[in-house]
C-alpha cells in the first residue's frame, strides 16, 4: 500500500485545526499509521525543504514552520500521494478550490496549513527523514 508524509504545519496546530484535518484524511478512507506532535529543529526543516533552498521565500518558509509544533504523519492508502495533494488544494489561494483544506482554511501562499509529499521518491525521503533520522 502506498504511503505519504503529511505534516500539519505550525499554523494548523496553532489554529486548532488538527482534528479537522485528520477528519478529512480519515473520512476519505486513508489510514494514519504514524503520528507525532513535535517541535522540529531548523536543521530538520531546512533538510525537509532542501529543494527550495535559495528561493526568495525560503527563509520566510523556514521561520513560519518553526513558529510552533507541527504534526508529522505517515498516511497509507491507494494512490494516497496524489489523492492527498488533491484534498490539500493548491498553495495559491486564488487556485485553491473550496472544499479542499487550503481552499477552505488558507488565504496566503505561505501559511497554508499542510504539507504532503508530491512524489513517491519524496514520500520515501520525507518519511525516512521525519521518522527514522530525527535531528
Ligand atoms: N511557499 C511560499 N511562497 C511561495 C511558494 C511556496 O511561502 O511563493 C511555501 C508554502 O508554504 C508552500 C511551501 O513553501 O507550501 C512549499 O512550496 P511548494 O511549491 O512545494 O508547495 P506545496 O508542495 O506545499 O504545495
Ligand atoms: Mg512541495
Amino acid at each position: 500500500m502506498e504511503r505519504t508524509f503529511i505534516m500539519i504545519k505550525s499554523d494548523g496546530v496553532a489554529r486548532g485545526l488538527i482534528g479537522e484535518i485528520i477528519r478529512r484524511i480519515e473520512r476519505k478512507g486513508f489510514k494514519i499509521t504514524k503520528a507525532e506532535l513535535l517541535s522540529p529543529t531548523r536543521e530538520l526543516i531546512e533538510k525537509h525543504y532542501e529543494d527550495h533552498r535559495g528561493k526568495p521565500f525560503f527563509e520566510e518558509l523556514v521561520a513560519y514552520i518553526l513558529e510552533g509544533p507541527v504534526m508529522a504523519m505517515e498516511v497509507q492508502g491507494e494512490d494516497v500521494i496524489a489523492v492527498m495533494r488533491s484534498i490539500m488544494g493548491d498553495k495559491d489561494p486564488l487556485k485553491a478550490i473550496p472544499g479542499t483544506i487550503r481552499g477552505d482554511y488558507a488565504n496566503t501562499v505561505t501559511r497554508n496549513l499542510i504539507h504532503g509529499s508530491d512524489s513517491l521518491e519524496h514520500a520515501e525521503r520525507e518519511l525516512e527523514l521525519w521518522f527514522n533520522h530525527k535531528m
